[in-house]
Order: C-alpha cells, then structure tokens, then sequence
C-alpha cells in the first residue's frame, strides 16, 4: 500500500476535484464534478464522489497503475475518528458516516478528514512546511481556516475541531459574523473582508483607486483577485487594502502565537496569492503584538506552495498512510 497510488478528492463548497497522486506527491490525473449545491442530499454528494474516483480509477488503471486508497478532505467538521462529517456549512451534511459509506460503495479503503488539515499536511510533506514539525496553517479563502502540526501529527483536538481560529474574537463587540457572534477573526482577515473593504471604497468614491477602473465603477463586481491584480501594478489604495487585511492577520497570528507558539506559520487560500504584499504587513503586526517580543524567537511567516491542489494531494497522502 505505501507504495502504490492514491486519489485524493477535495470537497469545497463549490466543486468537488479529484486528483490521482503518487507518494512523492506529484499529481498523475485529475477530475472533478459539478458543484453540490448545499441543499443536495447526501446520497447525491456521494455519489459524485464515487463516480469521479471511479473515472480516475479506470483512467489510470488503463496505464497499470494501481490506486491503494482514497483520502477525502471535506469542508466541513469531521469528527476526531475521521469517521462522521458533523457538520457542513455549505452542504448538506448532519452527522453524515461518509468513511464507510464510501469505503462500502468503492470495496477501497477510504480515509476522511477536515480540508484544511489535508492542506497542512500537504506543505508540510511537500511543500513549504516540508522539515518542520510544529506549524501553524491559516488559510483565507472566503473565511479563515487553520489546521494544527504538532511534532510531525495534526492535531486535530478532542472533537476533531481545532483550529477553526477564523471564529476567534479579535474585535470585542466587532462586526456580526455569520456564526452569531460579533469581531471574529475571520470579518478582517480573510478574502471576504478583503472585497468588503475593497467595494466601500469604490462606493466611496474610490479615492482615485485603479479600482473603479477594475469594476467599471460597479462595486458588486469587484472581487479578491481583482484586488491582488491592481495591487501587483502598483494602485496605492489595492496596496492599502492588502496591508489592512495583512496587518489584522498579523495581530490574530500572534493570538495563536501565544496558545501554540508554532516555528512556522504558512499562509494560503486565494488572498494567500497575495504573497509579500499581504506577508509584510502580517510579519509587521506579529512583531508588534507577539507576547514577550524581544525576549523570544519570531515564528516565521510564509506563504503556501501547493495552492489549490494542496487538500487533494495532502488527502491522498493520508490514506496512504491510513490517516496519520
Ligand atoms: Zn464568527
């Protein structure tokens, strides 16, 4: 088994990707399907995710390479065993046993666990975590998401939740989020807050922003990418909004600096493509606000490798070693 491949299969809330992957890591095949809406029955979202392993399955079994296991990283919360997905918020899923389920319908053996968790180990096998052994992973996408490496193992907390540091308070009596509380993380620091900021510019005027340029003065069109863009040629405010985003990553990172005091933080989802100029800002923060700055080493600060492929590659990973 260790030496044979496997498929690692990524499920967002808007695709599920598939990918055959060798034990280096290096991606053979890839598929994926349709978007499961979050109304889709879980019968429906299984199924997907049979036919897309099964088409890789057959695809790369014409060339004589045999696939040993099947990781899947869910968007979701995953209970400590890997065996239930508790909770979804953009699918369907309450309490769904989707380990043995698959494990039923496709006769392989199938390991499940959190997307971000996949991420993680996925840099840290083959990426830009590679070597370290106690690391942070904060991932903005359209929220923020983490995973935990704690000497070599994820850890994954008693309830198989930890690192869902996108809820922490940074912002007493802040912004509303969506889990019901008021200042998370997550409404400053992550590809959401980023296009809020950048549309009430824009509907502030713009400030002479290459933005409203960008969005041809509709501030609902405006998105992160086009954000990034107009930073990277070098519009003052896109470069603002970055280091804005960027210095309240910073100051959340030294929150988990003083729980965890990780060597390593690694930077992805899509704002993450930003790469220095939302780092710089974050690095700046951190040395601001980490507790006994001066009298203790700086955790390093990087961006992640493997960008999108990461849940997949680090989900095969996984099943290959039977879930470490
Ligand atoms: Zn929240």
């Amino acid at each position: 088994m260790a030496g044979a491949a496997a498929i690692g299969v990524d499920i967002g809330g808007t695709k599920v990707a598939a990918a055959v992957v060798n034990p280096t890591g290096a991606v053979l095949a890839r598929a994926r399907t349709a978007t499961p809406h979050r109304t889709t029955a879980p019968a429906v979202v299984e199924q997907a995710i049979v036919d897309v392993v099964t088409q890789l399955r057959d695809e790369v079994g014409g060339q004589g390479i045999d696939v040993g296991a099947v990781g899947v990283g869910a968007a979701g919360f995953v209970s400590e065993d890997g065996e239930v997905i508790r909770f979804s918020p953009h699918l369907s899923w309450r309490d769904e046993p989707l380990r043995a389920e698959l494990a039923r319908r496709l006769g392989l053996p199938v390991v499940v666990d959190n997307d971000a968790n996949a991420a993680l180990w996925a840099e840290s096998r083959f990426g830009a975590a590679r070597g370290a052994d106690d690391v942070v992973m904060v991932n903005l996408g359209t929220g923020l998401g983490g995973g935990v490496l704690r000497r070599g193992q994820l850890e994954r907390g008693r309830f198989g939740m930890a690192g869902e540091f996108g809820h922490m308070c940074v912002v007493p009596d802040g912004l509303r989020c969506e889990c019901g509380n008021r200042g998370c993380w997550e409404q400053y620091a992550s590809g959401n807050a980023l296009v809020r900021e950048a549309r009430a510019l824009v509907e502030a005027g713009g400030g002479g922003s290459a933005l409203v340029a960008f969005c041809a003065g509709t501030p609902a069109a405006l998105t992160g990418p086009c954000v990034t863009q107009a930073a990277r040629d070098g519009d003052p405010a896109s470069v603002g909004l970055l280091q804005e985003v960027g210095t309240w990553l910073g100051r959340g990172l030294a929150n988990v600096a003083a729980a965890l005091d990780p060597g390593l933080f690694v930077i992805g989802g899509g704002v993450g493509d930003a790469g220095d100029l939302l780092l710089d800002p974050a690095r700046e923060a951190l040395a601001r606000h980490l507790p006994g700055r001066g009298f203790r080493p700086m955790p390093q600060v990087v961006g992640a490798r493997l960008g999108n492929d990461a849940g997949l590659i680090g989900a095969a990973d996984l099943a290959r070693r039977g879930r470490a």
